[in-house]
């Protein structure tokens, strides 16, 4: 039995199937390889190179537009990755007004976009 998707690397969308490791983190993964290249481009980097959002960089349209697929599949997967651990709490017993309090909104709110 082929082995089963499980998650998307949250930088490079390959899945966990495809990749030798995966790392998760809060609703996001990232993989061996994106690492490696994230490794590079850190000791590559000036110390001293300020830090701005990718999208304040000065980018042509068709690149911005390309990214705009990767970065919704993205948000989709946190989306359903945050479902999944609100199910998970749910099934150990957890309230509406637990999940509620814990994401910082109402009982009311929570069950309505979870339930
Ligand atoms: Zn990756």
């Amino acid at each position: 039995m082929p082995a089963a998707v499980i998650a998307r690397c949250s930088f490079c969308a390959k899945p966990n199937t495809e990749v030798e490791t995966m790392v998760g983190g809060p609703g996001v993964f990232i993989c061996d390889g994106c690492v490696r290249l994230c490794v590079s481009v850190i000791e590559g980097k000036p110390s001293d190179a300020p830090m701005i959002a990718p999208w304040e960089h000065d980018l042509p349209l068709e690149q911005v537009l390309q990214n705009l697929a990767p970065v919704s599949a993205a948000t989709t997967q946190v989306q359903e990755n945050l479902a999944a651990w609100v199910g998970k709490a749910r099934s150990l017993g957890a309230t509406w007004s637990q999940v509620g309090e814990a994401l910082g909104m109402s009982r009311q709110s929570a069950w309505e976009r979870f339930a």
